[in-house]
């Protein structure tokens, strides 16, 4: 089991080696400061940086089986958490051989590239808050409520989620399993530029309330459930989440979307932060 700090903003530590994966070009430690990707919702990418001074070119799940058989990142069969499974984060170096097992380690991310993705995680939580409740109104039938009770178009229909540097891409099905969950797609083309003036107007709102930002855990380990929260003015947003974030909302900057459908199935939104340290990462 590793434990993880990066909940906690940390981004350097010293730890000590517990496993170390030459064939897999793998180190793993007690604990570490790395966000590593996760192997089934791959939407904040790993975390850059050095351990011991050699570079960490990734950070992956790892998992050792029931018989015994250590697996790293997409080759895991199951889900991050299943019983019988241990569970670990690997640091993918060049070289795994220079490192010994109970030795301790240095391990320094790569700071400035960690606050452009955690700017752009809360933005692309906010900006998903405010796509559902510029879209309130298309529903037709009881949908699943989002973290301040809005029907949750977000968890409904996203399909594909990408954390980047001071921003976020996010792709959002618009097909029938949608429509037969009542919300109205057909309305939809015509409608963006409106869409997008109304969430751009809630996040400035938002944004101006300067709000506060936590990372709650249930425990250290990479397993525990962690969730973003947010007060917002209509109410706590609490949202389960895997990644880093700012602690205020005035981090952002100013954060604006642009909406777009050229695939009529596909709606497309696209979050940036003006965030002043936005030039200087991935
Ligand atoms: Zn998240």
């Amino acid at each position: 089991m590793t434990n993880v700090t990066f909940p906690a903003g940390a981004v350097s530590a010293t730890a000590t080696v517990t496993e170390v994966l030459p064939s897999l070009s793998a180190v793993m430690t007690d604990s570490t400061p790395f966000h590593p990707v996760d192997h089934t919702w791959p939407d904040q990418p790993a975390d850059t940086g050095t351990i011991e001074g050699e570079a960490v070119s990734d950070v992956v799940m790892a998992a050792r089986s029931p018989e015994g058989e250590w697996l790293l990142g997409e080759s895991i069969p199951v889900k991050r958490g299943t019983e019988g499974w241990a569970w670990a984060i690997a640091h993918i170096v060049h070289d795994a051989t220079r490192f010994t097992v109970g030795h301790r380690a240095d391990l320094r991310v790569e700071a400035d590239r960690r606050q452009a993705l955690s700017i752009g995680h809360t933005a692309c939580h906010l900006a998903s808050l405010a796509l559902n409740a510029a879209l309130a109104g298309y529903w037709s039938k009881d949908a699943r409520p989002d973290a301040l009770g809005r029907p949750d178009f977000d968890g409904t229909a996203n399909q594909r989620s990408r954390i980047l540097a001071s921003g976020a891409r996010d792709e959002f099905r618009l097909g029938k399993s949608l429509r037969k969950k009542g919300f109205d797609t057909a309305r939809l083309p015509a409608s963006l530029p409106e869409l997008q003036g109304a969430v751009n107007r809630r996040l400035d709102a938002w944004i101006a309330t300067a709000a506060a930002v936590r990372i709650t855990t249930e425990g250290p380990n990479i397993t525990d459930l962690r969730k973003w929260v947010c007060e917002l003015p209509e109410g706590t947003a609490s949202i389960a989440c895997g990644g880093t974030h700012v602690t205020s909302l005035t981090e952002l900057g100013a954060v604006s979307v642009t909406l777009t459908a050229e695939d009529p199935q596909l709606l497309v939104m696209e979050t940036s932060a003006a965030a002043l340290s936005s030039g200087s990462a991935a």
